[in-house]
């Protein structure tokens, strides 16, 4: 049995550090913020398919945040994510990790029996009819036949997602880690309606959700901006909180069960919706940025010039000749168009300014890229099989890439989502 784990506080943000060189530039962030009052948790997560891609293992996740910890002198908690793991991935992020995200997304629509769909409608008449969530104006339309398609479409998912959180109790001790779960990566967004029903489901599994990551309206590309109707998303979200709550109170989920959002990595157009949405509610959030810290070390290279640019510029033909094989793990989150990448003999002749102009999200800049910056998001792949020539980069070129690792999470990310505009 471990030790009994904190809660994620109001605030937290997920990271991602795949080469292991940047949690204390990381950390560094958080370290910003709290020296302006606002608290908020870092999260290291590294899915599977990360470790796969890197040929990385969990543990080194935990001694990476350890490490960082104590080099900063970070004195609030922290946590180690097996983010997106799975029955047939998790067991070796069972010591080093005390956050869970469970996957269900591929159990998702596999039918739920029509008995156990008539037992959880029977045990759930409330879900019948529209039902009145305090904090939103309309009600949240419910109907037998929608909690009947819910059940049918997800209760095959929470079984799994219950199967995989009593296996980690088994392995760790109840209460010894945080549990989230994830339906993000998958084809249709969850509805208020269909949220509400899902998280019945989930208590009446027994699984205390402290995090809980639907899949919303629009799309969540990797390391760009949302793409949507940004006015639909910000009504989606309130009501998103409003169900959250009115859950916790009516099935007696864990009282600071909160959203979170996947692939949130420089969705800056919703940004403050997120910020007004949770404010106006009082609400926590969590949201994740993961890869987003590996185009920090691109952009860090690239400014160093000589061999750091050299290095990008290899990574960016290795990664436009494999294209498909980089991007398919992620389509769901991913959409480039072939046809408006520039070709390898192009970015071959790219100056430091002008790689770093496409690469680096600066809306404004009339150079910036998102095919090239999505392209070099999936491109990790392509650097982690250089092996020491890239590590030995990153460490010699350390500073220009901590500068921009730090200042990518505390201006980009924390600033907008929780600080706001206030002086430093
Ligand atoms: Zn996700």
């Amino acid at each position: 049995m471990g030790d009994r784990v904190h809660g994620l506080g109001m605030y937290s943000l997920g990271i991602g550090d795949r080469f292991a060189h940047e949690a204390e530039a990381q950390l560094v962030a958080f370290v910003k913020a709290a020296r302006l009052g606002v608290d908020v948790t870092p999260v290291w997560n590294k899915s599977n398919r990360e470790h796969l891609v890197v040929g990385s293992e969990p543990v080194g996740v935990r001694e990476a945040a350890d490490a960082a910890a104590c080099a900063v002198g970070w004195r609030g908690t922290y946590f180690v994510d097996a983010d997106h793991i799975t029955a047939a991935t998790v067991a070796r992020f069972l010591d080093p990790c005390d956050f869970f995200t469970l996957d269900v997304a591929g159990s998702i629509g596999r039918p739920a029996a029509a008995a156990a769909v008539e037992a959880f409608c029977a045990r759930h008449s409330e879900l019948t009819a529209d039902v009145e969530v305090a904090g939103i104006n309309a009600p949240v339309a419910m109907s037998r036949e929608t909690t009947a398609r819910v059940a049918r479409h997800y209760l095959e998912a929470v079984k799994d997602a219950g199967q995989l959180y009593r296996l980690i109790v088994a392995r760790r001790g109840a209460g010894t880690f945080l549990t989230e779960v994830s339906m993000d990566e998958t084809a249709a967004p969850q509805t208020p309606s269909e949220l509400l029903a899902i998280l019945a489901a989930l208590a009446d599994e027994g699984i205390p959700v402290r995090t809980i990551a639907p899949r919303f309206s629009g799309r969540f590309n990797k390391g760009v901006d949302y793409v949507g109707d940004v006015a639909g998303f910000a009504a989606e979200f309130a009501a998103d909180i409003a169900v959250v709550r009115h859950a916790v109170g009516t099935y007696g989920l864990p009282a600071d069960l909160k959203l979170s959002v996947h692939s949130g990595s420089d969705k800056f157009s919703i940004f403050p919706h997120i910020r007004e949405a949770i404010r106006q509610a009082g609400a926590g959030v969590h949201v994740k940025t993961s890869g987003t810290t590996w185009l920090e070390e691109v952009i860090g290279l690239a400014e160093a010039g000589g061999d750091g640019l050299a290095l990008v510029q290899d990574v960016y033909a290795g990664a436009y000749e494999r294209r498909e094989e980089l991007c398919a793990p992620y389509a769901s989150v991913i959409d480039i168009d072939p046809a408006c990448l520039p070709t390898p003999a192009d970015v071959r002749g790219w100056s430091s300014e002008r790689f770093v102009a496409a690469v680096r999200h600066d809306a404004q800049e009339p150079a910036y890229d998102r095919q090239v910056r999505q392209l070099m998001h999936v491109g990790y792949k392509v650097a982690a099989e250089m092996g020491d020539s890239y590590t030995e980069l990153l460490a010699a070129c350390r500073e220009s890439i901590a500068q921009n690792v730090t200042d990518n999470i505390f201006e980009r990310h924390l600033r907008p989502l929780f600080i706001g505009d206030q002086q430093t």
